[in-house]
C-alpha cells in the first residue's frame, strides 16, 4: 500500500506532546513515526474527519458563500471538522445551525469521501442530507451568503470539486421531483 503523504505536523514536530523530550524517527507498528525515545509516545496524524450537509427543500440545495480560506468567496455546502467528542451526526447539525442559522434534521447518509482539497489536511469528510425545521436563514460564522439554488441550475463558483459531484449525483439520482 502507498503510504500517504507525510504530514505538515510530522514533519515539523520535533518535541514530545508528553514529556517535552526531542523526538525522533524510529520504527513504529510497520513504518518509521516521530516518536520519543523517553516515554514512548508516538505521533499519529491522521486524516481530519470532518461534516457536511446537504440541506434540500424540494429541488433546491442550500450554499454558503465561505468567508474563509480554503475557497474564500466561493459557494459550497455548510462544513467543519468535526470537534473532540462530537459525533459526525453531531457536527454536521452544528455546522448547519453555525453557517445559516437553522437547525436541521438529518435525513440520510450521502457519501463518505476522502479529500485532498483542503490545502494542509487530508479529510475524512462524510456528507449528510438533511431538511430545515427550525431557524431562519442567515449567514454566519465561517459564512458571509447562504442561499437555496436550484439542483438544476447552480450559477455560483463551487469552492470544492466534491461539491460540484455530489449535486451531479443528486441530479442523476433524481432526474426530477423532490430530493428528499
Ligand atoms: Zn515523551
Amino acid at each position: 500500500m502507498e503510504p500517504g503523504p507525510v504530514h505538515p505536523v510530522e514533519e515539523r514536530a520535533a518535541f514530545c506532546l508528553h514529556c517535552g523530550a526531542p523526538l525522533a524517527r524510529l520504527l513504529r507498528f510497520g513504518r518509521m513515526r516521530k516518536s520519543c525515545p523517553e516515554c514512548g509516545f508516538v505521533l499519529f496524524v491522521d486524516a481530519a474527519s470532518a461534516a457536511a450537509v446537504v440541506i434540500v427543500e424540494g429541488r433546491r440545495v442550500l450554499l454558503v458563500r465561505r468567508a474563509i480560506e480554503p475557497g474564500r468567496g466561493r459557494w459550497g455546502f455548510p462544513a467543519g471538522f468535526q470537534d473532540y467528542g462530537e459525533s459526525l451526526e453531531m457536527t454536521a447539525i452544528r455546522e448547519a445551525a453555525e453557517e445559516t442559522g437553522l437547525t436541521v434534521e438529518l435525513r440520510r447518509l450521502l457519501t463518505v469521501t476522502l479529500s485532498r482539497e483542503h490545502p494542509t489536511r487530508l479529510v475524512n469528510l462524510t456528507v449528510y442530507l438533511a431538511v430545515a425545521v427550525a431557524g431562519e436563514l442567515r449567514a454566519a460564522d465561517d459564512a458571509d451568503a447562504a442561499e437555496y439554488f436550484s439542483v438544476d441550475d447552480v450559477p455560483v463558483e463551487l469552492a470544492f470539486a466534491n461539491n460540484r459531484e455530489i449535486l451531479q449525483r443528486l441530479r442523476t439520482d433524481h432526474p426530477r421531483g423532490d430530493i428528499t
